[in-house]
């Protein structure tokens, strides 16, 4: 590939790591799609998984596979052992005080719903606010929709301007007071690419009394996270993103908050004792974790977090940042081509669309190329309307992408403009 070393990228390696090497570690990235060979770029939507991960399943259904917090027999206690290991491994990747503020759930998504049923019914009042900013995906927005309508709460929206996407800081500012009992944020947007600075907006909540969640699923496996420094009240993230298994997320809670919470599921797992007419319950995390768990994939995640962590989540985030950077000065010479999100400091991802060319149209044209991108409205349809558009086509980047891959992209994407124009 003749990748043009005069752009925004230095030379690589990015901080002494060889990322062409890490792709080993992904068996999936070797195999060729419509006889090219394949270019993942849909990892906004999810992140492939190392070896070391698929590994570490296998061996838990081979060797260990049993029920947690019930049977005294030695697998389940190797089961139970390995389960809330994950937790402080997830405690200790978020700088959580205590493993107790880690309540494993399905993903993002269930984690707001957590929230939202259980912090939210319990707290909000008619008239209260529920401040939001326009970058949010559906599930940062409809499960606050959902809630607002129960108790006669309402949503307040700060806005971001332009197709860059950045949040209009003045009218935070003016926001960021009562009624408004909650603000949920994106820390990186998925469509945009857009980086909220999440530790001052959540200081500036703290001040005013204002509860925060800062929604993770883009972020926590990109970058450090440290939900101390953050000062957030609740971070929630996906393992799938996260080089983890489908069907794992984590909801990290202030443990103040969360032992005042009610549970918001019940069943087993989560009583300390039940009669026919009344039941207490444990204390958090366990209160939240009602029925037989996903297991499995919590100890898949453990291995995911190691793995990430080896590897180094600074490097990470700067090798994604060079990645994106690269590919949108690259794009940015096609003509016709609209480029969204901002132009500097952007997350690993690029968003755009050429002249009047459909983003699925795109999308389908660069398959038959082996490169996966996703087109759509991202589940941010309000954002997508605000910017006048149905739908962008997205790339995004993680570690095992290289400078080669985004080349390859750019040609393809300028032979798709020209097959249009
Ligand atoms: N929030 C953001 C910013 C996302 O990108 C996503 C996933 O696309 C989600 C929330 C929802 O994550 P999940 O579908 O894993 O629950």
């Amino acid at each position: 590939a003749n990748r043009d070393t005069t752009a925004a990228t230095g030379p690589t390696p990015t901080g002494g790591v060889d990322w062409h090497r890490l792709r080993e570690d992904f068996p999936i990235l070797h195999q060729t799609v419509h006889g090219k060979p394949l270019i993942y770029f849909d990892n906004a939507a999810t992140s492939q998984k190392p070896r070391v991960v698929i590994e570490t399943l296998r061996r838990y259904y081979e060797r260990d596979n049993a029920n947690v917090h019930r049977g005294i027999h030695e697998l389940s206690n190797r089961a139970t052992q390995a389960y809330e290991a994950a937790r402080t491994r997830v405690a200790r990747f978020l700088n959580a005080r205590s493993p107790d503020e880690i309540v494993f759930t399905r993903g993002t998504t269930e984690g707001i719903n957590l929230v939202a049923q259980a912090w939210g019914l319990q707290n909000l009042r008619p008239g209260d606010v529920i401040l939001l900013t326009e970058l949010e995906h559906h599930s940062n927005l409809v499960p606050w929709q959902m809630l607002a309508q129960r108790v006669g709460a309402k949503l307040a929206f700060v806005p971001v301007t332009g197709d860059e996407g950045l949040v209009d800081e003045r009218r935070l500012a003016e926001l960021l007071a009562p009624p408004v009992k909650l603000f949920a944020m994106v820390h990186v947007s998925n469509s945009l690419g857009v980086v909220n600075p999440v530790a001052d907006w959540c200081a500036r909540a703290r001040q005013r009394g204002i509860v925060t969640l800062v929604d993770g699923a883009q972020s926590a496996g990109h970058m450090p996270v440290d939900v101390q420094a953050i000062g957030c009240d609740f971070f929630v993230f996906s393992g799938h993103k996260t080089c983890g298994p489908t069907g794992v997320g984590v909801l990290y809670g202030r443990r103040e908050l969360l032992e005042h919470m009610p549970p918001w599921q019940g069943g087993g797992e989560m009583i300390l004792s039940v009669d026919y007419h009344q039941t207490t319950f444990k204390a958090p995390p366990h209160r939240f974790e009602a029925g037989t768990p996903d297991i499995s994939g919590p100890i898949g995640l453990h291995a995911a977090l190691d793995y990430l962590d080896g590897i180094g989540r600074a490097r990470i985030w700067q090798h994604d940042q060079e990645l994106a950077q690269y590919a949108y000065d690259r794009l940015a010479a096609i003509p016709g081509i609209r480029l969204f999100g901002p132009k500097r400091g952007r997350a690993g991802l690029v968003s755009f669309l050429l002249n009047d060319v459909h983003a699925h149209d795109v999308v389908t044209l660069a398959d038959r190329e082996g490169i996966a991108l996703r087109g759509g409205h991202h589940c941010t349809q309000p954002l997508m309307r605000k910017l006048g558009v149905e739908s962008t086509a997205r790339a995004s980047f993680y570690f095992y992408n290289t400078f080669e891959e985004v080349d390859r992209f750019v040609e393809v994407i300028r032979a798709i403009q020209k097959f249009f124009s």
